[in-house]
């Protein structure tokens, strides 16, 4: 790696997210991970349909393009939000990544939670995230045993790859004139 490399040059990007949303009392409310629904589960309380595992997704693959966070991109004090479909915003989230010449190689996730089970579901919940992002996107559960005080809600950590686009100019390793990624702290 030449000496004069700058972080600019560097064809990759990591990004972390976080999320949690408490479970609600709301008998209408149903549970949405990863994309898919838990029709006899306790939903979660949120603006949306309270997708923590989108919506960590959307924070780790804008945050790793520096492209802010999901409160900015999707508001929850914002009428067209309400209720929406998570992984319809992480698709926007990916097209304005992509946009900004960027693709994600991966994302890997942590959900933390005592209930519901994910095994049945994993496979799904992979399906409709890595469709959203254009790369594959692995779920693990992580069960607390009631030990970390959980039981109110459900968490989840997400970790993106994101790399250079090919066709994007700021792939070379001369100095960018066209860096797309403008605004990301060096
Ligand atoms: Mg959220």
């Amino acid at each position: 790696m030449p000496a004069e490399l700058t972080s600019a040059e560097i064809p990759f990007r990591v990004g972390q997210g976080f999320d949690v949303h408490p479970f609600s009392d709301d008998p209408e409310r149903v549970l949405v991970l990863g994309g898919v629904r838990f029709p006899d589960a306790t939903g979660l309380v949120g603006h949306s349909d309270a997708d923590v595992i989108a919506h960590a997704c959307t924070d780790a693959i804008l945050g790793a393009a520096g492209l802010g966070d999901i409160g900015q991109l999707f508001p929850d004090t914002s009428a067209d939000f309400a209720g929406a479909d998570s992984i319809e915003l992480l698709e926007e989230a990916t097209r304005r990544v992509n946009g900004a010449g960027w693709v994600v190689g991966n994302v890997d996730c942590t959900v933390i939670l005592d209930r519901p089970k994910l095994a049945p579901v994993r496979q799904q919940m992979h399906d409709r995230l890595s469709a959203a992002v254009g790369a594959p996107v692995s779920v693990k559960g992580k069960r607390t045993e009631g030990v970390a005080g959980l039981g109110g809600g459900i968490q989840c950590h997400a970790v993106a790859l994101l790399v250079r686009a090919p066709s994007s100019p700021a792939r070379s390793l001369a100095a960018p004139e066209n860096d797309t990624t403008e605004g990301f702290p060096s």
